[in-house]
């Protein structure tokens, strides 16, 4: 699934070709893939709108429209692709046409992605928890962020609501750039690991946006290329491969229904 930095990624590189364009045209291929409102309602409320700005509040795009706001999660296998001009993709689900003739096209294969229009976005980013690379994110935020949860940091770090646009990749990547251990509570983690944590979350996703991020199977740039990161990560996908730091075969092991790879040795 595509986390932050590939979605950041999109965003960046959408920026500058689409902000300013109207959307002339929309065109549902499959309408199962709009979440809010009806198709139908979609449709009239997405043309002719203008696109005046593309951002991103975890790992949903965010397209700040004249009216309202255009929201996309990718989910699973979700592309978006700028086309020239349309060409047949039977796993095409949604054409916008830009009043430049180009197709913003939103591509899924296993059809878990989704499209929302909604008159004001903040009710609905509401239950998300920080945006972990905005510069008012200090330490101090995620030990509050932590206080009082239950569970172990795996889990917590993929829990929206305790920060936004953290999965799998950059979960395990963060912990080991931290040197703690995916079972570790919350509660036993005392300051400086926090910071350590703090530091190693920031430091994995910064990497992964560097290298327009991680093309494991599905992610693909807007304009079709693969990401880099898949190259540089430090221990996901890595299982019985050393660790860079101590040598040790790095695991991969299911842990409360996730798997998670890390080094046995140096992640305490
Ligand atoms: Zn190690």
């Amino acid at each position: 699934m595509p986390e932050l930095p590939e979605v950041e990624t999109l965003v960046q590189e959408l920026r500058p070709q689409v902000t300013g364009r109207r959307i002339d045209d929309v065109i549902l291929h499959w309408p199962g893939c709009v979440a809010t409102p009806s198709p139908r309602a979609f449709i009239r409320r997405m043309k002719g709108r203008i696109i005046r700005e593309v951002r991103r509040r975890g790992k949903f795009l965010w397209f700040v429209l004249d009216h309202g706001a255009w929201l996309v999660h990718l989910k699973m296998t979700g592309r978006l692709f700028l086309l020239p001009m349309s060409e047949p993709d039977p796993h095409a689900r949604a054409d916008f046409v830009m009043d430049d003739g180009r197709i913003l096209r939103f591509q899924d294969l296993r059809k878990f992605g989704r499209l929302y229009w909604v008159p004001d976005p903040e009710p609905f980013f509401r239950p998300l928890g920080p945006e972990p690379l905005d510069p008012r994110f200090r330490p101090e935020d995620l030990a509050r962020q932590l206080a009082g949860r239950r569970g172990r940091l795996k889990a917590l770090l993929l829990n929206q609501s305790v920060m936004a646009g953290i999965g799998n990749i950059y979960a395990d990547e963060a912990l080991w750039r931290a040197g703690l251990h995916p079972m570790r509570s919350a509660a036993s983690l005392n300051g400086e690991e926090i910071r350590r944590l703090w530091k190693g979350i920031r430091e994995a996703l910064l990497a992964g946006l560097r290298h327009h991020g991680t093309t494991i199977q599905w992610y693909r740039r807007p304009e079709g290329s693969s990401g880099a990161h898949q190259r540089y990560l430090r221990v996901y996908g890595r299982a019985g491969r050393p660790c860079f730091r101590c040598g040790t075969p790095i695991v991969r092991q299911v842990l409360q229904g996730r798997s998670a790879y890390f080094c046995p040795v140096c992640q305490r």
